[in-house]
């Protein structure tokens, strides 16, 4: 099956936190990714692509944002439009129109602003999917099932709402999800991301690995990223998590 990569940003900002990309590394990244031929879609976008041909679509990268920050209308919108990449918002629903504040933000990052809805739908009017991220930020394997449920479909039903729009895809707050989480979140979406670092293949629509772009170094990162030329990289990085899990 055709890799395809999935990226994970979260905030566009200068703070240099551990969720941060600076702009103007994020603009450049975007360069890459169109100087070597690949075009930015929507999760929904590569998804139906292998639910019609059995296969990921060649030459795309689909772009992600998690959580909704302000700086994805501000920063992330026009650097995408200037590209004719679109991309997926995963939405904290919870949190739209307030603050980062559903856990302490990491070091450097303080409490910053999210989209507002209507900020939301100028997104998607312009081409970007809008997919849901829970309502307030769970890790999702700490709560139970009737909590899972209920956290999928405010999540789903606020978006519905507000956009008048079905959301398709969803992201695991942290990442995190057991077999049964991702049950629930394959009922109620197309597809769902882990964050587990690779890139995608035969995984499961459920549980579809993405990589975080706390990784890219520099541009040509993102070229190694799409030619495969950093499988091998991801692979040590993921094992190196594993074992730092397994210690700490
Ligand atoms: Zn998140």
């Amino acid at each position: 099956m055709t890799p395809l990569a999935i990226l994970t940003y979260h905030s566009l900002d200068d703070s240099g936190s551990v969720v941060s990309v600076s702009p103007g590394a994020f603009a450049a990244q975007m360069g890459a990714v169109a100087e070597c031929g690949f075009r930015g879609v929507t999760l929904s976008e590569a998804v139906e692509h292998r639910l019609a041909h059995g296969d990921w679509p060649a030459q795309r990268l689909v772009i992600t944002f998690d959580d909704g920050f302000a700086n994805t209308h501000e920063v992330a919108l026009p650097v995408l439009a200037r590209r004719g990449f679109a991309a997926t918002v995963f939405l904290i629903t919870g949190h739209v129109g307030g603050r980062n504040d559903w856990s302490a933000p990491p070091p450097g990052l303080g409490t910053r602003p999210m989209m507002t809805w209507a900020q939301v739908a100028e997104l998607a009017q312009k081409g970007i999917e809008i997919g849901g991220h829970s309502h307030t930020h769970p890790d999702m394997r700490r709560i139970s099932d009737a909590q899972v449920e209920h956290e999928l479909a405010i999540c789903k039903a606020e978006i519905h709402e507000q956009l008048g729009y079905e959301a398709r895809t969803f992201a695991y707050p942290y990442g995190s999800r057991s077999e049964r989480v991702a049950e629930a979140a394959g009922r109620q979406f197309a597809a769902a991301c882990t964050a587990v670092l690779k890139r995608v293949q035969a995984e499961p629509l459920a549980q579809l690995p993405r990589v975080d772009a706390y990784y890219l170094r520099t541009p040509k990162d993102v070229v190694r990223l799409l030619t495969g030329r950093w499988d091998s990289y991801l692979t040590l990085r993921r094992l190196g998590r594993r074992v730092r899990r397994m210690f700490a």
